[in-house]
């Protein structure tokens, strides 16, 4: 009998996913992952395993990631590297995000930050901010969810640039890519949308040395990784005005401590990684039909390159 286990780092949440699984994959078996090994499982259902736990069961055929990244599978430095990861993305999760991006980029663009300042201290004051069409944005990532959130922000009326490693054609986005492409890509973009995958060259990608070759007074969306930014620059480059203000969904320790200085910082708006937080109903569904798909056919819609590290 096929076998499927689930790890996500808290009882109850596992125990409703294999509650929800178990409903929807019959004549197969169900059950909280055994980090110590037994028993011989087929699918591992995971976010952020931990190191060693995949590679004690010999028998898996797929991991199965909570998500659409899999930088908290491939971070295990015994991961078993021949397992196909099959990501979870679906039509919610991309519908989330093109919220998101839309929200945060509009509450930039309308400098949302200065008028709510300003009701704190009762002071009518009208800003003028430019026409959509005559603010030039751009998505780091046109990847599943990257290429939606960019035909949302030009849908709206957004000069809207992507930027991505291999050349990708986006309906009403100017296209760049590659080292090459990134410096003509920042010097346009004002404000400035992450949702690239976490990977040995997108880490810390968010630094000074970005910043700095954004126009000054840029804002700056990550709804990426956390490993993307390096929070320090970050607050060096808002003290400065290099960049007028930071919307994050993402960061480098997760939950994020009462004291960091995020939390405080007048030109940062945190949002606790609910950019796409997928219910577990719609993200089992969506993982039911990967295991079906993958058990069916030896491969599943939407798999990873582990090579390429997303
Ligand atoms: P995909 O794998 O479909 O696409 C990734 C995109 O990033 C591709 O366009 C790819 O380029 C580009 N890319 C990768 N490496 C580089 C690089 N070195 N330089 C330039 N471009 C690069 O990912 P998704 O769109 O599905 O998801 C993107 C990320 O969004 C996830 O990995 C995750 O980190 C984040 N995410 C965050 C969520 C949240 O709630 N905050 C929820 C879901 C996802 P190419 O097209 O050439 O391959």
């Amino acid at each position: 009998m096929t076998r499927v286990a689930v790890w996500l780092g808290d009882a109850a949440e596992d125990q409703e996913w294999v509650d929800l699984l178990s409903s929807l994959l019959p004549g197969i078996e169900v059950m909280p992952m055994d980090t110590a090994g037994a028993p011989d499982i087929d699918y591992a259902v995971v976010w952020a395993p931990p190191a060693g736990a995949l590679a004690r069961h010999p028998g898996l055929k797929a991991i199965v990631s909570v998500g659409a990244g899999v930088d908290h599978v491939l971070r295990d430095p015994e991961l078993p590297k021949h397992l196909p990861i099959l990501r979870t993305t679906g039509p919610d999760m991309v519908q989330r995000l093109r919220e998101y991006v839309a929200l945060h980029v509009l509450a930039h663009h309308r400098d949302l930050m200065t008028t709510d300042a300003q009701q704190g201290r009762a002071e009518w004051k009208q800003l003028v901010t430019p026409v959509a069409s005559k603010r030039r944005v751009g998505v780091m990532g046109l990847g599943r969810i990257g290429a939606a959130c960019a035909r949302t922000l030009a849908g709206l009326g957004f000069d809207t640039a992507g930027w991505s490693r291999s050349p990708r054609e986006v309906a009403g986005v100017a296209p760049f890519h590659g080292g090459s492409g990134l410096h003509d890509f920042l010097s346009r973009t004002e404000i400035l949308v992450c949702l690239l995958p976490l990977t040995d060259q997108t880490r810390d990608i968010l630094n000074a040395d970005l910043f700095a070759r954004l126009p000054r007074g840029a804002a700056v969306i990550n709804a990426g990784r956390g490993g993307h930014l390096v929070e320090a620059d970050l607050i060096a480059a808002l003290d400065k005005g290099q960049l007028s203000g930071a919307t994050l969904d993402v960061f480098r320790t997760e939950p994020m401590p009462a004291d960091h200085p995020f939390w405080q910082h007048p030109r940062i708006r945190v949002t606790p990684h609910i950019a796409s937080y997928i219910d577990a109903a719609t993200g089992a569904s969506v993982v039911a039909s990967s295991i079906l798909a993958f058990d069916r056919n030896g491969t599943a819609p939407d798999v990873a390159d582990a090579n390429r590290g997303y």
